[in-house]
Formats: C-alpha cells, sequence, structure tokens
C-alpha cells in the first residue's frame, strides 16, 4: 500500500513528506493503524544528533494514535476499529519484559532506536524502492499509517480525543511516570523538576493529582507560568543560590527531584536540593561525564536513570486518559496540533521553545 509519510533523508535535511511503500500486510501479532495524530518528542529531534547511530533514510514517529484497519493473526488481542495509543517497543520474553519493566528490555535500544526487527527490513521502502529504516520505536508514526507489533498498541475508549493521545505513548507518560511509577509520589511529598517541557510539565501535573507539592526550574518564564498554572511554586534557574531556594520551598529539601535537561551543572543543582534519603531521577540522556560535586550523595541520597517512566504502557495509558477525564492531567493544554505537512515548521517551534508539544496531524488518507 502508498501512503504519505515524512522522510528525513539526511541529519541535516528538512522533513520531506513524501509517498512511501509499506510492500505486506500486517504478520501475525501485528496490526496496521491509521495514524490520527503524532507527538514530536525530543527523542526524535536528537536523532539528528545521534552522530550516524540513527540509521537513515527514516520515518520517525514515535508517539502515535489512530484506528486499527487491519490486524495480523487472531492473536493481537485487537479488532479492527479500535482505537489505541502506540508506544515503545520491548522484546516480551527477556527479565526485564518478564519483570514487568519492558522500558529495561534487553532489546531497548535495538527495537527502538537503531533499526528495529530484522523481520522488517525490505516492507518499508519510498516510492522509487528505495530502503527506509526499519519502523522507528516499533512505528515509524509521522505518517498517515504505521504498522505496529500488538504488544505496542494500548486500546483506549473511543470517546476520548484520539489526534491528541500520542504522547501519553512517550513524553506524558515519560514525567508521569517518573512521578506515579518510580517515585510513588504521594500526598504531601515533595518534589522538584528541572527542565519544565513536556516531560517536566506532566511531572508537574502528576505531582498535582497525586497530592505533592512541586517546585519548578526552568530559564524560560512561559514554561514557568505554565508550571504554576498547573500548581508548581515556579523558581527561575538563574536564581541566586538555587539548591537552598529549592530546599527553603520544600520544606528543608525534595523528597524526590526529576532532571529532564541533562545539564551537569543543573543535576548537580538537583541533588543538593534533595534532602536526606532523597531521591533523584534522570530521564534526559546524557551527552558527557556527569562530575558528581562532593558531598551531593552524601546521606542517603540515590541518583539512577529512568527510562519511559517504568511505565508498562497498558497499564499507566489508561490511569493518565482517567486522570484526565477527572480534569487532574489537563495534557491537551501543552498541545499545539500541525497539519503533517508543516513537519518543519513544527520541529522549528520545538526547537525554538514556542510550543511545548507539537502534534502532526495527517490528512485522512484514502482506505488502506
Ligand atoms: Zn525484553
Ligand atoms: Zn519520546
Amino acid at each position: 500500500m502508498r501512503f504519505r509519510a515524512a522522510v528525513l533523508r539526511s541529519y541535516e535535511d528538512r522533513f520531506a513528506v513524501e509517498d512511501v511503500l509499506l510492500n505486506t500486510g500486517p504478520a501475525e501479532g501485528e496490526v496496521l493503524v491509521r495514524i490520527a495524530g503524532c507527538g514530536m518528542c525530543r527523542t526524535d529531534l536528537a536523532v539528528r544528533r545521534s552522530a550516524g547511530r540513527s540509521p537513515l533514510p527514516a520515518v520517525l514517529g514515535h508517539e502515535g494514535a489512530g484506528v486499527v484497519v487491519r490486524t495480523g493473526g487472531a492473536g493481537t488481542g485487537l479488532t479492527v476499529g479500535d482505537h489505541v495509543v502506540l508506544s515503545f517497543d520491548s522484546c516480551g520474553h527477556c527479565h526485564a519484559c518478564l519483570g514487568a519493566a519492558p522500558a529495561y528490555c534487553d532489546s531497548f535500544a535495538a527495537l527502538n532506536l537503531f533499526g528495529g526487527r530484522a523481520e522488517n527490513a525490505a516492507r518499508f521502502t519510498d516510492a522509487t524502492g528505495g530502503a527506509l529504516a526499519p519502523r522507528w520505536f516499533g512505528q515509524s508514526s509521522f505518517a498517515e499509517y504505521a504498522m505496529v507489533p500488538a504488544r505496542n498498541a494500548v486500546r483506549v475508549d473511543p470517546a476520548l480525543p484520539l489526534e491528541l493521545l500520542g504522547p501519553l505513548g512517550c513524553g506524558f507518560l515519560t514525567g508521569a511516570g517518573a512521578v506515579l511509577n518510580s517515585f510513588r509520589a504521594g500526598p504531601g511529598d515533595t518534589l522538584a523538576v528541572f527542565g519544565a517541557g513536556a516531560v517536566g510539565l506532566a511531572a508537574v501535573m502528576a505531582a498535582a493529582a497525586a497530592g505533592a507539592v512541586t517546585v519548578a526550574v526552568d530559564r524560560h518564564v512561559g514554561r514557568l507560568a505554565l508550571a504554576e498554572r498547573f500548581h508548581a511554586v515556579p523558581v527561575h534557574a538563574a536564581s541566586a543560590d538555587l539548591p537552598a531556594r529549592v530546599r527553603r520551598l520544600t520544606g528543608g529539601g525534595a523528597r524526590y527531584a526529576l532532571d529532564t535537561t541533562g545539564d551537569a551543572e543543573l543535576i548537580n543543582d538537583a541533588l543538593r536540593s534533595l534532602r536526606p534519603t532523597g531521591r533523584l531521577g534522570l530521564v534526559a540522556r546524557l551527552g558527557a561525564t556527569l562530575p558528581l560535586e562532593p558531598g551531593t550523595l552524601d546521606r542517603g541520597r540515590s541518583v539512577s536513570h529512568i527510562c519511559e517512566g517504568d511505565a508498562v504502557p497498558g497499564l499507566l495509558i489508561p490511569r493518565l486518559t482517567e486522570l484526565w477525564r477527572a480534569e487532574l492531567f489537563p495534557f491537551d493544554q501543552l498541545i499545539r496540533t500541525y497539519p503533517l505537512a508543516d513537519i518543519n515548521e513544527a520541529e522549528q517551534d520545538c526547537d525554538a521553545g514556542r510550543v511545548v508539544k507539537p502534534v502532526l496531524i495527517p490528512d485522512r488518507p484514502p482506505p488502506a
């Protein structure tokens, strides 16, 4: 079948929306999804800085949501017409997957970042038959359609605004999952969020929903205003003696801190903002060795990386949609929609901080 997709051909190119070909129907255990909307995540844009590690040309996009239009075999658990949110891929049988921690799947990088499942090679080409990288994050959703493992598709209530739900599969899942799963924050807990982008603001919202008290740190006053709207105390990142300020606002130090920036200086500030036994979670990929200042890990303080909010997507995504329905997780207020054809403008707006979460909406394509 032929449909439109945004193809990235080199690390420097703009996206080109063009025809692509999917050369087989769904294999056993896969479903074909007509994409209603796909969020743009920092990890999509980081491909440009992957120094040759991410294969190109590729169709990126890993926050897709759409409607199942074909299923492969009876074992998918999905039927045609189901509304689904797509998330990250995982193998389903390694130690981490068996332990309900699919974000730490042994094959996470291979399946999501660096080439996908080998059996997908040559299934997906450009209009001239030129090879495209196998699906990105098990989906490649900057497109009118995506062929995905059913394991990667979470059914949601058809009454929900489907075109806006895709970021629940990665960015919003990451921030909210860190608070609700990794920290298990509850009423009266204190949280400091460093970096109030899509992931940080999802953490702020989830913390408010859980009854935790949150301080949000950022350099952009617009982002701080958003954090305040969602019940965090805003603190400018350039504030004098930032850690002392956060400790004061959290009654002696935050029990939890979440860094979404990957910035070494802010990570040290985050550690120094913690109370004894406090925990810092890192969600951004570190660009370099992280120097830790003396004393930052004293008195039981700890730091660990958190991938995809420690989420089992099939459990956390429905929980987040229920919180949205209860007006406790208003993630839609972070979204601006763009036609898929305007993907380059969406990327520029995202890079410049003019939008928190772009969501790309394909034209309604011809039936599959
Ligand atoms: Zn696995
Ligand atoms: Zn992502």
